[in-house]
């Protein structure tokens, strides 16, 4: 679903990715660990080009979104993203705020958003809130809102960027949950995350990012459990 290829990314003399090679299959979950600075977000915000790569190829689900002549309106209506704020709007509801991007992006009528809407808010545990303002939530109600409302899109494949890291501690395990359910149903997903437990429990593959390279990448028992690497245990041992 993702193929990266030889990606550098630099913001004028500094290079944050330095030549990252990997892929997410079908129905996968790649969790992405490493120092704050080592080019987590980065290498996110390639993928959907919300930063353009310096070079090198990214691929979302068939596209090589870094073709200049893709329409790249078109692949980012493919990819939910999520980050650590939840970015919802406002001045609307809940609802509204489900229902605004199908009918400006997707064209929807009213009625079929609002049941595609209510739909993924009963997935995410909030279809009592459908009424409430953003600011009448708490931080975990609020990112499961903007969960629920990139799964309204109906997205091919899911991006993460440390969504729980804004939550109170107590929030953070509702919001991990609806993650992992989103995994068991087979959503390819790609989660930049500091949860080990999460990463260990729920993804396929977990990659070690440091300094703008991957230092090493595998199965979660393996990268987290039995780290090859000087630089992740010492980077696994800060955590603990
Ligand atoms: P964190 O865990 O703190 O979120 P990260 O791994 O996500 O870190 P990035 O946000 O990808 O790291 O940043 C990597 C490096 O790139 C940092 O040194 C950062 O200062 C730099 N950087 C990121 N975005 C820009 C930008 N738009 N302009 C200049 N430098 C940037
Ligand atoms: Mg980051």
């Amino acid at each position: 679903a993702i193929d990266v290829r030889g990606l550098r990314k630099s913001f004028g003399t500094l290079e944050v990715l330095a030549g990252i090679d990997f892929s997410v299959a079908r129905g996968e979950v790649v969790c992405v660990i490493g120092p704050s600075g080592s080019g987590k977000s980065t290498l996110l915000r390639c993928v959907n080009l919300l930063e353009e790569p310096t070079s090198g190829t990214v691929t979302v689900a068939g596209t090589e979104v870094t073709d200049p002549d893709v329409d790249i309106d078109k692949v980012r209506r493919r990819i939910g993203m999520v980050f650590q704020s939840f970015n919802l709007f406002p001045h609307l509801t809940v609802l509204e705020n489900l229902t605004l991007p199908q009918r400006r992006v997707l064209g929807r009528d009213r009625a079929e958003a609002a049941g595609i809407a209510r739909e993924r808010l009963a997935r995410v545990g909030l279809t009592d809130k459908e009424s409430a303002y953003p600011a009448q939530l708490s931080g975990g109600q609020q990112q499961r809102v903007a969960i629920a409302r990139a799964l309204a899109m109906d997205p091919e494949l899911m991006l993460f960027d440390e969504p729980t890291s804004a939550l109170d501690p107590e929030l953070v395990g509702d919001v991990l949950a609806v993650m992992r359910s989103l995994a068991d149903e087979g959503m390819t997903m790609l989660v930049v995350t500091h949860e080990m437990s999460f990463a260990r429990e729920v993804a396929d593959r977990v990659v070690f990012m440091d300094g703008g390279v991957i230092v090493e990448e595998g199965a979660p028992e393996q990268v987290i459990g039995a780290p090859r690497h000087a630089r992740t245990r010492s980077f696994l041992a800060r955590l603990l």
